[in-house]
């Protein structure tokens, strides 16, 4: 890194000591700016990266809620709105008890970049609560009841909605926060605003919500993986595939994965991983999807009833299969390490897509990096889900809805925009085929040059 570079991530790490999702996410878009920051001297001259490092706001505030027994239960919320240079802060909510500021913060930082990336007028911010949907806070082993996940919506809101509108701030799902929350959260920004507009995505199709914002983060991240096989003249069709996941973006890419022709070998969750040797088809992941989203059960549970899959309690996707291509992670930060690598590698696998935000270790992209695969980075492979968002945004605000085709053939022109603005930047910058380089580069130029153009703000 320059000396200006390593100034600046001295002075991030003194001041986020206790942040280390957020210096992992720095540092990895930091160590790959030295060739941009050369050719545009005015990037520091107007202290971009100082900047770019410290949100533009941070709203930190208590969530009380009453559990289905009447006690007084109290979480705490967050926004971070980090970016708003090339349009209004654009992020999901996580509730999940691992949600800190840092986590956050992190998950911000690479939505700026990732925003940029989608070509669509969207800033970067992401939050969330330590709230569990996952676990009743008055009976093990249980989940929160709907009414309980709604009250809790309606105390989050109670709060939020004075951050947000459809011009300043538009918050999404993300970790747990599907149809049911934004539904609820919706529901209660509408009633404290006394206004209909787009101020969150992912929302119902009975009230305003895409076709085709489901499945878009998947589907976006397989439509990259196509991108960057076909720039080697190749295709998916008969690919073995280990995925990692059984949420909105593994099950999507998973479906998209079979339609085209590849063969999905592993699904996961919190309990552990599904095998199948064979195979996942689609009925199996029909099945899963029912499951995760409907009885809101466990991967544990279908494999009991299902002979076609092996499984591995406890266990991640990375190593159970001999054979593997391509390898897509898709449920959580740094999920997949040095040995993880090591292993896809040793058995095959070329391609690793991002679904997730930063699912590989620094240790995991080295090895990647080290053996020249196709390697895409989630803030440019997982963008599709976004981008969605934002195509959402532009129908609440023109009053129309689109057709699912209309919707899925722009996601597939953006997934191509996005690789083909990264594969560019690489090479631009000297490093070919790196979508690591390419995609940081990518993003990070057009915001920089916006906070450029607005002078000191
Ligand atoms: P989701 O529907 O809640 O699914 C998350 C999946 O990850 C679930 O299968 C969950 O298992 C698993 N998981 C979470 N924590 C785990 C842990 N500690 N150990 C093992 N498994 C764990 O969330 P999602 O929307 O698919 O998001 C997945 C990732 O994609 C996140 O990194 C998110 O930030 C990123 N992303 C999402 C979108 C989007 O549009 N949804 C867009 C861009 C990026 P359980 O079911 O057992 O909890």
């Amino acid at each position: 890194m320059s000396k200006y570079v390593d100034a600046v991530m001295a002075q991030v790490r003194a001041k986020n000591a206790n942040e280390p999702e957020f210096l992992q996410a720095v540092e990895e878009v930091f160590a790959t700016l030295d060739p941009v920051l050369k050719a545009h001297p005015e990037y520091q001259k107007n202290a971009i990266l100082e900047r770019m490092v410290e949100p533009e706001r941070v709203v930190m505030f208590r969530v009380p809620w009453v559990d289905d027994k009447g006690i007084v239960r109290v979480n705490r919320g967050y926004r971070v709105q980090m970016n708003s240079a090339i349009g209004p802060y654009k992020g999901g909510l996580r509730f999940d008890p691992s949600v800190t500021l840092s986590v956050l913060k992190f998950l911000a930082f690479e939505q700026v970049f990732k925003n940029s990336l989608t070509t669509l007028p969207m800033g970067g911010g992401k939050g969330g609560s330590d709230f569990n949907p996952k676990q009743s806070p008055h009976t093990p082993g249980k989940r929160c009841s709907d009414a309980e996940v709604m009250r809790f919506c309606q105390s989050f809101m109670n709060e939020l909605y004075r951050h947000i509108s459809a011009d300043t701030d538009v918050p999404a799902g993300d970790m747990n926060v599907g149809g049911r929350e934004i539904g609820y959260l919706f529901g209660q920004y509408k009633r404290l605003a006394n206004e209909w507009t787009g101020v969150l995505t992912g929302k119902g199709l009975s009230f305003g919500g895409s076709l085709i914002r489901p499945e878009a983060t998947g589907y976006g991240d397989v439509y990259f993986a196509q991108n960057m096989l076909e720039k080697r003249g190749e295709t998916l069709e008969g690919k073995k595939c280990v995925i990692s996941g059984s949420g909105n973006v593994a099950t999507y890419a998973a479906e998209k994965l079979l339609q085209l022709g590849a063969t999905v070998l592993t699904l996961s969750d919190r309990s552990g991983t599904i095998y199948a040797k064979d195979g996942i088809t689609a009925k199996m992941l029909k099945d899963v999807m029912a499951l995760k989203t409907v009885k809101r059960g466990e991967l544990a549970e279908f494999a009991k009833k299902t002979k076609a899959v092996k499984f591995f309690a406890g266990v991640n996707s990375w190593q159970v299969a001999d054979k593997i291509d391509a390898a897509f992670p898709c449920a959580r930060q740094n999920e997949l390490n040095g040995d993880d690598a090591a292993y896809l590698l040793k058995h095959g696998c070329r391609l690793v897509g991002e679904g997730a935000n930063m699912p590989s270790t620094p240790e995991a992209i080295a090895k990647f990096l080290e053996a020249g695969i196709m390697y895409s980075p989630g803030k440019a492979s997982n963008a599709g889900g976004v981008a969605t968002s934002g195509l959402e945004m532009s129908q609440n605000s023109e009053r129309v809805a689109w057709k699912a085709e209309e919707v899925e053939n722009k996601l597939k022109a953006i997934m191509k925009a996005i690789h083909d603005n990264a594969w560019e930047a690489a090479a631009k910058y000297g490093h070919k085929g790196n979508y690591v380089v390419g995609a940081n580069i990518a993003g990070f130029t057009k915001v920089a040059d916006a906070m450029v153009a607005q002078g000191v703000c």
